[in-house]
């Protein structure tokens, strides 16, 4: 308490971890892993009306090694699935996933032998956006979810 008052308001107290956590949800650099009809509506909340930029998220990446967030937005099938986990795995850490769209979460309406039931089945997922396809409102709110785990995660260094 004593060393609070000789300071005052003169430095501002933090963690690494929250610094780190704070830039890196907003510096998102998006790899947009694009398949099918959601892709329209990823360009829809891409676009200046809802404008992702607003969240440090509006600047794609299309080399795996300069992004961090593994935006898989469409269906995927199981001949893609090798090349999907293969875009994964040259990510460099710390990375995430979102799965964008009923198809992604769970295979959406294509309940059949040469479609993926789900990518969690081939990456881990971080965060889940329902919808077929999403409103850009979910997808905002899929960002603003993965934003929070970011902050909140533990920081690597
Ligand atoms: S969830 Fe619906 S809109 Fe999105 S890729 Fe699948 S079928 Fe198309």
């Amino acid at each position: 308490m004593a060393i609070e008052s000789a300071l005052g308001e003169s430095v501002v107290l933090t963690r690494t971890d929250k610094v780190l956590g704070w830039a890196r949800k907003y510096s998102l650099f998006l790899y947009p892993f694009v398949t099918a009809c959601c892709g329209m509506e990823y360009m829809a909340t891409a676009a200046s009306h809802y404008d992702i930029d607003r969240f440090g998220a509006g600047l794609p990446r299309f080399s795996p090694r300069q992004a961090d967030v593994l935006f898989v937005v469409g269906t995927i099938s199981h001949k893609q699935a090798p090349i999907l986990k293969r875009v994964w795995e040259q990510m460099c850490e710390p990375k995430w996933v979102v799965a964008f769209g009923g198809c992604t979460c769970s295979g959406g309406p294509y309940d059949n032998y040469a479609t993926v039931q789900g990518i969690d089945t081939i990456v881990p997922v971080d965060v889940y956006i329902p919808g077929c396809p999403p409103r850009p409102e979910t997808v905002l709110d899929g960002i603003i979810k993965l934003q929070e785990k970011i902050q909140n995660q533990k920081q690597e260094l």
